[in-house]
């Protein structure tokens, strides 16, 4: 029997994973929508709206910086965790939404300094796990390009599945794939992301390798540093020579922003952000990106997935897009995407356009009903700037 995602998905919130909430749950009245989420201003991908393709915490990876949480369902198997018609129905939902409150249909091609959010600069593929664990990928990302024409698709990856022949078939319709790569230590490889039995770093950096020679489209890779765990120089030598082989478009270092699933997950330090990126980058032949995920320049929220420092702002800032929602509609939007990841009110108010009086407010509204609350006892609590994170907390019935 495949794992599938409905025990996790639906399961009462428990202590340990105190935000898995229910989909059901995510109450916006006029329009429910599970597994479609954002858009989201994110550093690399632009203007990006996320889809959920696990529908719960389902991953090949447990990796201790994961936003989300510990993996709930931890497998190499394929399923379709959410099926395609389900996705893809939601997606059409939401582009017919936007069509109708700003008069145009979400694409690329609007200004971004258009008044009404209707610039879309990426669909993203994501979720809370790994999204090339769903068999139906390659029928998603081709309604992705039926439902939004012209929108390029995104995939985030993890890398432990690069190495199937139906995985690379699936991707080949992708126009960006963000594979990530954070060790190729074995033993710092285990400890970090935790991967299911029998998967190893030699064999994700192979895959990778493999794929990336067939693929047609950009290949932007990650490496995501946790002090005093893969910041080695073993480490960086390793994947200097790597690089050089897989030639990817571009490569972003990163480290933790936002508060892991384990304490022992750190940020390292801005410094060895800068010479990790400087020399990947230059031995990858890619041009210089700014290093991210750190203090400040880490506020641009995700691209949709749940590593803690997909959150690069390597590019320049997307502008934000004034929002025009009342209070309501702000505290349901914010609540939606604090339950899916602790963020900031500066990071939420950048993300969705928002003043950023107003999402306080909006914050303070939700804390007052038991819907937010700051997160506490873990490794960061507050950012560089002493902002608090707030977790998403919705109500129950019964
Ligand atoms: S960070 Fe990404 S790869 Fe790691 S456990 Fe979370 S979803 Fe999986």
């Amino acid at each position: 029997m495949h794992p599938t995602v409905k025990g996790a998905a639906h399961a009462a919130p428990c202590i340990r994973h105190p935000h898995a909430f229910s989909h059901k749950d995510v109450f916006l009245d006029s329009m429910p929508l599970a597994h479609v989420f954002g858009p989201v201003a994110s550093g690399r991908l632009g203007r990006s709206l996320g889809l959920d393709l696990l529908g719960g915490r389902v991953c090949s990876m447990d990796c201790l910086y994961c936003e989300v949480g510990a993996t709930d369902v931890h497998t190499c198997e394929r399923a379709p965790y959410v099926p395609a018609p389900v996705l893809l129905d939601e997606l059409a939902r939401w582009r017919d939404a936007e069509a109708a409150k700003h008069g145009a249909t979400p694409d690329c091609r609007t200004p971004s300094a258009s008044p009404a959010p209707v610039r879309l600069d990426h669909v993203t593929l994501g979720g809370s796990g790994e999204p090339c664990l769903n068999s139906d990928l390659a029928r998603i990302i081709a309604g992705c390009r039926d439902i939004l024409p012209g929108v390029p698709v995104a995939v985030l990856t993890n890398s432990t599945l690069l190495h199937r022949d139906d995985v690379r078939a699936d991707l080949a319709g992708a126009d960006v794939v963000l594979p990530s790569l954070d060790s190729l230590v074995e033993s710092e490889f285990r400890v970090l992301n935790r991967p299911c039995k029998g998967v190893t770093a030699r064999g994700v950096a192979d895959g990778l390798l493999g794929f990336a020679r067939g693929f047609g489209g950009r290949i932007w890779l990650e490496v995501l540093l946790a002090r005093g765990i893969n910041d080695t120089a073993e480490n960086l030598a390793l994947l200097r020579d790597y690089v050089r082989q897989l030639a990817p478009h571009r490569v972003d270092v990163t480290t933790l922003s936002r508060p892991g699933a384990s304490p022992r997950a750190l940020p390292v330090g801005r410094d060895v952000l800068a010479r990790w990126s400087d020399e990947l980058n230059t031995a990858a032949g890619c041009p210089p990106t700014a290093p991210a995920g750190h203090g400040p320049t880490a506020a641009v929220p995700d691209d949709g997935c749940c590593r803690a420092a997909n959150a690069t702002n390597a590019e320049a800032p997307v502008p934000p897009v004034p929002l025009i929602m009342g209070t309501e509609a702000l505290q349901e939007a914010v609540l939606r995407s604090i339950t899916r990841r602790p963020q900031t009110a500066p990071q939420l108010a950048k993300a969705l356009g928002a003043p950023l009086d107003a999402v306080r407010t909006a914050l303070d509204g939700l804390t007052a009903r038991g819907a937010c609350a700051p997160v506490a006892e873990t490794a960061l609590p507050r950012d560089t700037d002493g902002e608090i994170f707030h977790a998403g907390r919705l109500p129950r019935n019964g």
